[in-house]
């Protein structure tokens, strides 16, 4: 019997042994498995003298104060280190809060940003209508852009490369080690969107420097949270995020963040299972009159899949599939709408099947759009032999 029920980090465990004990209490520690939830604004000192020295070490999970974190936070924290690699984790109240908080962090009054085409779309928004009132300017560029193609797009004052690989709703892989070589050639930062990624896609190994979850989707896993997090593989860029969260005044709830542990606890079972499902429907979309692509970057064929295959260690549920161009926006609506087992909502990485229309998110890109019209699809934990029943029942409403 050990000790100490935590021997995350162990190198020779799997994905699955490691989630089980990442980030639980020590057995001396009164032996319940889970961490408790610690509520709390204030934070009490032994003495004056020692508030004013436990103030020295905010970056150190000293607490003097809630909005710092508790020891739900932190579970949290070393769970999502786990996961991703890297030394620090920051955890946000959404993942949004995940991708605005290192954009602030690193961009000043005349710098500039550079965003694929296929960012999540409020990230996009960010980018388009508060940034640059704050003189900061984005470019958007190709997400299947190579080395001496970004090369061509830098500029002295680019201090930020952005990456989502795959892209939201367009799945286009990116290739992120030769895109973060020339971000590093020339001294600027580069940070991941890395939530189709989580656990597959070792983002530090691929040269970023900051990695961006939204735990609202696998790590909650049960579409009940919002949650985001920040991980980063130094002490300098720790202190940069948590400083500029803290200032931002960002705080996520702890009893989210202690959902999102027991969450996390199951995901290596539900990824591997819808992620396999999800193939599965894939394959099973791809041989479909209806259908023109499938955009699964898991799926031999797929846009995209040579560089998954050489940069990712597995998948997730979460794909598209564009459609015969001679299909409209209505006829694609009869065939979500016709849908039973599917919730048309966004978000994902939870236990239920999701569909949605993603065509109008893309109108504003500046690499074309895809040729026909496009749904996302979130496979969920229903048998697959459910899920085709499903789509073939409502592929049957399209028109002949
Ligand atoms: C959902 C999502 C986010 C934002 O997460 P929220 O918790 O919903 O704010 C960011 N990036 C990607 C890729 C997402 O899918």
């Amino acid at each position: 019997m050990p000790d100490d029920a935590n021997p995350a980090g162990h190198p020779k465990h799997g994905f699955a042994t490691r989630m089980s004990h990442a980030a639980r209490p020590p057995i001396r520690a009164l032996g319940f498995v889970n961490p408790p939830v610690h509520r709390g604004s204030t934070v009490t000192a032994q003495s004056c003298e020692a508030r004013r020295e436990n103030a020295k070490h905010r970056y150190n999970r000293v607490m003097t104060y809630g909005t710092q974190g508790g020891p739900t936070h932190y579970a949290l924290e070393d769970v999502v280190t786990e996961i991703e690699g890297g030394t620090h984790c920051t955890i946000t109240g959404t993942g949004l809060a995940a991708v605005a908080v290192p954009l602030l962090a690193w961009l000043k009054a005349g710098d500039r940003c550079l965003m694929p085409d296929s960012v999540y779309g409020p990230g996009r928004n960010l980018a388009e209508n508060v940034l640059p009132g704050w003189g900061i300017e984005t470019q958007f560029y190709d997400p299947c852009i190579d080395a001496a193609g970004l090369e061509a797009l830098w500029t002295p004052n680019t201090r930020v490369l952005y990456l989502e690989s795959p892209g939201s709703h367009t799945f286009e892989v990116q290739d992120v080690p030769a895109l973060t070589a020339v971000a590093k050639r020339h001294g600027a930062v580069s940070m991941i969107d890395n939530t189709w990624g989580i656990h597959s896609f070792q983002p530090f190994a691929h040269g970023c420097d900051v990695s961006i979850q939204a735990l609202t989707k696998y790590v909650g896993g049960h579409s009940d949270i919002l949650l985001g997090s920040i991980t980063v593989a130094s002490e300098v860029h720790h202190h940069i995020i948590r400083n500029t969260a803290s200032a931002m005044g960002h705080y996520a709830s702890p009893d989210d963040c202690w959902l999102a542990l027991r969450g996390v606890r199951t995901m290596p079972l539900r990824l591997k299972h819808q992620t396999e499902s999800s193939l599965e429907v894939a394959a099973w979309l791809a041989k479909r009159p209806e259908v023109m692509q499938v955009r699964h970057p898991a799926l031999p064929g797929a846009p995209g899949h040579e560089i998954w295959k050489r940069d990712f260690d597995g998948g997730c549920s979460l794909f598209g599939i564009v459609f015969q161009p001679r299909y409209t926006e209505a006829d694609i609506f009869r065939f979500v709408d016709g849908l039973k087992l599917f919730g048309i909502g966004a978000s994902w990485g939870g236990y239920e099947c999701l569909a949605l229309p993603t065509n109008g998110m893309l109108v504003r890109r500046v690499t074309p759009e895809l040729p026909g019209q496009a749904v996302r699809l979130h496979i969920g934990l229903e048998e697959v032999p459910d899920i085709i029943a499903d789509l073939e029942q409502a592929l049957a409403l399209l028109p002949r």
